[in-house]
């Protein structure tokens, strides 16, 4: 290359785009190489890639970090990713005593705690309060309206919160310091009948996260209430549900048939052993939302007329498959992948490609994709959601 002042050097591997078939050519610059080396399969896509597919991935490392005393958070919405429009999430940590402080919204609440513990509280329409502390892998789940808290217990705790709104933002939620902050003095003394004076200190305006000193045991800060507790549990410990396991991972699927308040939202967490893929399927009730909890991996989403796109994931992205669209993820690390699968349904549904044909006349089969008997004899009637067949390989590209 001609030496011009803006040559990048330092790397040690540069990735180029050119493809084993010689298609491509290199990429001398300006370059992200940070990025490409984060996304082989945008930079070389595979050759069955082709066509338009909008974006399908949005990295909570590109977002707006809100920091506070007590805690940060960040959003993924569709102000990041447009397409994403059936669910927003939000990532949150909390310092010990940390709070969330006193708020509701018109969405609903799904949560998955990802490291430490924290306390939730809620107080539903008929007056029955709920306090739970949450650790690893349980989840909770609010109803639109009811108003609720978060708060960091001894440890320093970070969750992910997703609602069934791709509008929603965290920041702009009804909160209880706001509403005092805009109510007349003469207002809240009619209200809570005490004197204007009870009201000399309170916040001017919305406190969002605050500092406050680490809650006592759960037992000590229970409010006796006289009309019980919520009829159906606001929370559900994930990892204690029997994952159903198969040849290269663990699934544990919660909707509202084990989590029967959560009637707004259904879940997948998905374990891919390293060389395992999430096989190739659809859901026919709505878009997924995904966010990557660990490991690396990738998907390629098909979309009709001749049209597929492959995108990589790790851990802090989300993902998105819309509506019916078919997709399978591999795992591209030497760990397992662990990621979440989301839909704002009351059920989890997917179809199954492998299932579907096995159980389809062979004869049609054969003659859609004149396949014939070594592979129609190893169709399955059983899903196998996570699939891994010795002496292949998931990844990377085996043909
Ligand atoms: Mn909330
Ligand atoms: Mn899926």
């Amino acid at each position: 290359m001609e030496n011009v002042p803006w040559n990048q050097a330092g790397y040690g591997y540069v990735p180029q785009p050119i493809r084993n078939d010689g298609a491509g050519a290199p990429d001398f610059g300006p370059r992200d190489v940070m990025r490409d080396l984060e996304n082989p399969d945008m930079l070389v896509p595979p050759v069955t890639d082709a066509g338009t597919i909008p974006n399908l991935k949005f990295s909570f490392s590109d977002t707006y970090m809100q920091l506070n005393q007590g805690g940060w958070s960040r959003e993924v919405t569709v102000r990041q990713l447009p397409i994403a429009t059936t669910l927003a999430g939000v990532n949150m940590s909390l310092t010990p005593g940390g709070v969330r402080e006193l708020h509701w919204h018109q969405q609903v609440e799904w949560a998955i705690m990802l490291v430490g513990r924290a306390r939730i509280t809620a107080v539903d329409q008929d007056g029955r309060n709920f306090m739970a502390d949450v650790g690893p892998g349980d989840l909770w789940y609010f109803p639109p309206g009811i108003p609720h808290s978060i708060q960091g217990l001894e440890e320093v705790c970070e969750f992910l919160l997703v609602f069934d709104d791709g509008h929603f933002s965290d920041l702009n939620t009804l909160s209880i310091s706001d509403w005092f902050a805009h109510t007349p003095k003469d207002v809240l003394t009619a209200n809570f009948g005490v004197p204007k004076s009870a009201f000399a200190h309170i916040p001017k305006k919305q406190r969002y996260i605050f500092q406050a000193k680490v809650p006592g045991p759960l037992e000590s800060q229970k409010v006796p209430d006289p009309y019980g507790t919520v009829p159906k549990a606001f929370t559900h410990r994930l990892l204690e549900q029997k994952p159903i396991v198969t040849p290269g991972g663990t699934v544990r699927i919660v909707d509202s048939t084990n989590f029967p308040i959560s009637t707004k939202i259904a879940a997948a967490l998905v374990e891919l052993k390293p060389g395992a893929m999430r096989e190739m399927h659809w859901h026919p009730n709505n878009d997924e939302w995904q966010y990557y909890i660990s490991g690396t991996g990738r998907m390629t989403v098909f979309a009709a007329n001749g049209t597929a796109r492959t995108f990589d994931y790790r851990a802090g992205d989300v993902g998105y498959v819309p509506f019916a669209f078919g997709h399978y993820i591999q795992n591209t690390g030497n760990e397992s992948l662990w990621f979440l699968e989301m839909f704002k349904s009351d059920r989890f549904e997917d179809v199954s490609l492998n299932q579907w044909m096995a159980l389809t006349p062979p004869e049609l089969v054969h003659d859609n994709l004149h396949v014939g008997p070594q592979l129609i004899n190893a169709l399955r009637k059983e899903k196998w959601s996570v699939v891994k067949y010795p002496g292949t390989t998931g990844y990377p590209g085996s043909c």
